[in-house]
């Protein structure tokens, strides 16, 4: 079994609409979400090892190597759960801007519960993966079902989206973390939102346009104002709509074609120091 080994993409994800509807009992929210993964990779190596425990490493000083890698933990939930007297050895070079609303780590975990189940031939569903997944973190879950989908819940119920186009996406990171926890502490709710169905159907862009939008995001252009500066910037240079993702701070514009799209990203990237790229919707 030792010295199995495999490589795999995790790919990063930006938010079109981000409802929050009701803080729980348990100090989560419910939300309601439209989850789309784009084009920006974390590289993901595992191999078995042949002594046990588990080793994380990766090329950003800002990113844990122990347990505090969700990458980590969720190998040692595979690992738990298997029983095999094995060892796992993952090494993460990280594409993805860290803290940054675009699911980095939530998308490494994925990874390592997908990759762990076929090195050890376990046989786990997806299903059965989604349910570790959401222990380790709300986003984990869409990125094992994979599709384009409406996330309910903490993130766990998911549907998928029947239609959907796939544009062009700008993502601009202003180089500022921002704490997940701390934008949730300074939500105000608003009560009695009006939580109509979503539409699980859209035939172009202009429909998808008209859905956007993102209930943390005027907490977090509060904390960082330059927030708004881009949404109005890649406006400015094409996109057809722009807007936070996630908890933030990275803004996504988005745009009819890949040419319109890197031209936005070129100019962008000269004029500021920011972490800028042109991405595909997958
Ligand atoms: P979330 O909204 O879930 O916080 P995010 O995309 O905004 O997600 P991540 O890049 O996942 O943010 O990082 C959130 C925090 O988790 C960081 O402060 C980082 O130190 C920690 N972390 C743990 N494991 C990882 C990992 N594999 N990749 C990135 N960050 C990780």
């Amino acid at each position: 079994m030792p010295n199995k080994s495999v490589e795999l993409s995790a790919p990063a994800k930006v938010n079109y609409r981000l409802d929050v509807l009701s803080k729980r009992p348990d100090g989560y929210h419910d939300l309601r979400m439209i989850m789309q993964r784009v084009d920006l990779c974390d590289t993901i190596r595992i191999n078995l090892t042949g002594s046990t425990g588990i080793t994380v490493t990766c090329n950003r000083n800002s990113v844990p190597d122990g347990p505090e890698n969700i990458a980590w933990r969720a190998a040692k939930a595979v690992l738990d759960l298997s029983q095999k007297p094995v060892g796992v050895a993952i090494d993460i070079d990280k594409k993805i801007p860290v803290a940054a609303g675009l699911g980095g780590g939530s998308s490494d975990a994925a990874t390592v519960l997908m990759g762990l189940n076929n090195l050890l031939e376990l046989g786990l569903s997806t299903e059965q993966l989604m349910e570790i997944g959401v222990t380790l973190g709300a986003d984990v879950p869409f990125f094992i079902f994979g599709d384009t989908s409406i996330a309910e819940g903490i993130g766990e119920k998911l549907t998928r989206i029947e239609k959907i186009p796939r544009p062009w996406i700008v993502l601009v990171n202003p180089n500022v973390h921002v704490s997940t926890a701390w934008v949730y502490k300074n939500l105000q709710l608003t009560i009695g939102k009006d939580v109509n169905t979503m539409p699980n159907f859209f035939d172009n862009i202009a429909e998808l346009c008209a859905v956007l939008g993102n209930d943390l995001e005027s907490v977090t252009i509060s904390r960082f104002p330059v927030i708004r500066d881009i949404k109005n910037l890649l406006i400015q240079y094409g996109a057809a709509a722009s807007l936070m993702s996630g908890s933030g701070p990275t803004v996504f514009g988005i745009f009819e074609d890949e040419a319109a799209a890197r031209e936005a990203a070129k100019k962008i990237a000269t004029e500021h120091n920011w972490f800028t790229a042109a991405v595909k919707t997958l």
